[in-house]
């Protein structure tokens, strides 16, 4: 059994389109994938019937205290109409804060940002990295990762979180559309212990069922501190590469530590 329950196509920030996605996990022995693109389920339109088995998902943004927090919605009714309120007003936000990203920008010095970011997008799902790749296209920066470190990542101008609904709300949409309601990346929020043990209780009072023990590459110690806390806090174990594309740093599609025996795995509640 391999089991990937977190990644991206064309239609959110990814570079493979969902069937070369499918094409992609199929090469690499998944047996059990999840689409979950940023604020969309626009790939679910789009796939041919194959041997893999697909669990219907999404990848929500929201905030809490300020901080943009991620929340993988995983199991979703790709019908409900809770869910498709939820993307109609995600859709929204994510348009009037790359509309804002751009100003912000433009006040560096940086002209036709939302341009730029649109056609790198391909569609209106534009999100930090088609910015990153415009401010590459462009010289301005050497790299992405250069893009994120001066203008596009913490701490920055261009990272806005003031955009996306609270918590709770995205956790209500994934529950709506009987979903289960997964903590992204909790490493990724560079919190203390007792900050995620805080954003952890909220998240489980709000409906929130499980958390990501593992996202693609990670220490050994790292898995454990998750599992722990993950035991801790009576929380399902979910699992996935956040894949974008090939050749990516963190990891590829299905190749990612496995999450320890202890952990009770989201998948049995599929
Ligand atoms: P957005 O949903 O528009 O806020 O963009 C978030 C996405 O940006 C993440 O899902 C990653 O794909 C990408 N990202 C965030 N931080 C970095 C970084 N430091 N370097 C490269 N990509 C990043
Ligand atoms: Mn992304
Ligand atoms: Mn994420
Ligand atoms: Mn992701």
């Amino acid at each position: 059994m391999n089991i990937d329950l977190h990644c991206h196509t064309t239609l959110s920030d990814g570079k493979l389109t969902p069937r070369q996605l499918i094409t992609y996990a199929l090469d690499r022995g998944v047996t059990t994938l999840s689409i979950t693109d940023h604020d969309t389920v626009a790939a679910y339109e789009d796939l041919a019937a194959s041997p893999l088995r697909i669990i219907p998902g999404v990848e929500l943004s929201s905030q809490w205290r300020g901080t943009g927090i991620h929340v993988v919605g995983l199991n979703i009714d790709l019908h409900s109409t809770a869910l498709r309120d939820a993307i109609a007003q995600q859709k929204l936000a994510r348009r009037e804060r790359a509309r804002s990203i751009a100003e912000k920008l433009e006040k560096k010095g940086i002209r036709g940002a939302l341009e730029g970011a649109a056609r790198m997008a391909g569609n209106d799902n534009i999100g930090r990295p088609h910015f990153a790749r415009y401010l590459v296209e462009t010289g301005i920066c050497k790299n992405i990762s250069d893009a994120f470190s001066s203008y596009l990542g913490s701490g920055k101008s261009g990272n806005i979180d003031q955009f996306w609904p609270e918590l709770p709300q995205v956790i209500d949409w994934i529950c709506s559309a009987n979903g289960i309601a997964v903590l992204a990346h909790p490493l990724t929020y560079k919190m203390t212990r007792t900050k995620l043990s805080v954003l952890l209780d909220e998240f489980i009072s709000a409906g929130g069922r499980a958390m990501e023990v593992v996202s693609g590459q990670q220490l050994g110690q790292q898995t454990r501190d998750l599992a722990k806390i993950c035991r801790q806090k009576n929380l399902l174990a979910s699992c996935g590469s956040d894949f974008h594309q090939p050749d990516q740093s963190w990891a590829e599609l299905g190749r990612f530590p496995a999450i320890p025996a202890e952990c009770s795995p989201v998948w049995d509640y599929f």
